[in-house]
């Protein structure tokens, strides 16, 4: 029995747990694979106050090293399952081990969705982001392109149009699904081509990416772009499902809270990117840590006084 389960080792669930553990109470840590999350694939960060530039790695080794170092334990197991019993939760995991906590919070993050193209996860960092605001940097003065039609995608090439010397907009349709305004301020770029009713169709690539091939849908016709970078913003997977019975889930799958973190469920609290946010980066996933954190104890210790 913990007081609090964190699901998700991830910036915003390590962050959790050191906010819980410097409230002096019992956190059990579950991470499926490795801690550090989605950032551990970013090679430098340069938007996080404090250090000009670290890796995703060190980043996630030291987090980890924090919350360890306060008294947070740390599994490495997959949650597949909530129940509640009684005033208790129960974290079912894929090993068919369950652990009981007063409070969880689910910090499972969300995945980038891929286009899929053969080496694509070789070239992640080498040419390939998922991410605009943390690599655009490095591909000042360059030509990119963005893959994608969402907000995501426009904002994207929006941000990379200050940045770039010239960005390519691919996308499957010549409709938008981002808003009108975004496109609209694209139009008005001269440094941005929109290459429209198009998917891409291959990385060409040495150690690097040098180009990509992008295929007419209309008429099956192929043009190579050359260029430095991709950022593929064709949606994200938030990884939320085993938990849909207890929490509520919007259209996209994201876990519906306000700032505050609350789920419907009480004693269920979100953090980070599988929830409802307009920006999904390293600053809010472990500002949301700490809010959940802090609400959770506030549930733990309600709890407690009632000698629940
Ligand atoms: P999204 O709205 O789901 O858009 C994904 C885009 O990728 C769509 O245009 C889709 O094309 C395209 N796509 C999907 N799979 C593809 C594939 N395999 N190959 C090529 N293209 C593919 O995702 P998002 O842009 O990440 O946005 C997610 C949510 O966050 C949305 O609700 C969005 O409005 C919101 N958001 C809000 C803000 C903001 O408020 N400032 C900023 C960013 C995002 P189709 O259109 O043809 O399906």
């Amino acid at each position: 029995m913990h007081d609090i389960v964190v699901i998700g080792g991830g910036p915003a669930g390590l962050t959790a747990a050191i906010y819980a553990r410097r409230a002096a109470r019992s956190v059990l840590v579950l991470e499926a694979k490795t801690c550090g999350g989605q950032i551990l694939n970013t090679p430098d960060i340069e938007n996080y106050p404090v250090e000009a530039h670290v890796s995703g790695f060190d980043f996630g080794a030291r987090v980890e090293a924090q919350a360890r170092g306060l008294g947070a334990e740390i599994a490495f197991e997959k949650a597949v399952g909530l129940r509640r019993d009684g005033a208790d939760w129960v974290v079912e995991t894929a090993k068919g081990g369950e652990h009981r906590a007063r409070a969880v919070i689910l910090a499972t993050g969300s995945e980038n969705r891929k286009l899929g193209l053969p080496d694509e996860e070789r070239l992640v960092g080498r040419g390939v982001s998922y991410c605009a605001t943390c690599d655009g940097n490095f591909y000042r003065n360059k030509v990119v392109a963005v893959v994608g039609g969402g907000n995501t995608a426009l904002e994207d090439a929006l941000y990379l149009a200050d940045l770039a010397e010239k960005v390519y907009l691919v996308h499957r349709r010549d409709g938008f699904r981002g808003e009108e305004t975004n496109v609209a301020r694209l139009k008005a770029r001269p440094n941005v081509e929109f290459v429209l009713n198009a998917t891409v169709r291959r990385l060409v690539a040495e150690k690097r990416l040098q180009a990509i091939e992008v295929e007419d849908v209309r008429d099956g016709s192929v043009r190579t772009l050359e260029l430095k970078g991709l950022f593929v913003a064709v949606g994200r997977i938030p990884e939320n499902q085993n938990f849909a019975s207890v929490v509520e889930l919007d259209a996209s799958g994201y876990v519906v809270a306000g700032e505050d973190c609350h789920t419907r469920a009480p004693g269920v609290f979100v953090a980070g990117d599988n929830r409802v946010k307009p920006l999904r980066q390293l600053v809010t996933a472990t500002a949301d840590g700490a809010m959940a954190a802090t609400e959770a104890v506030k549930y733990v210790n309600g709890l407690l006084d009632r000698g629940t």
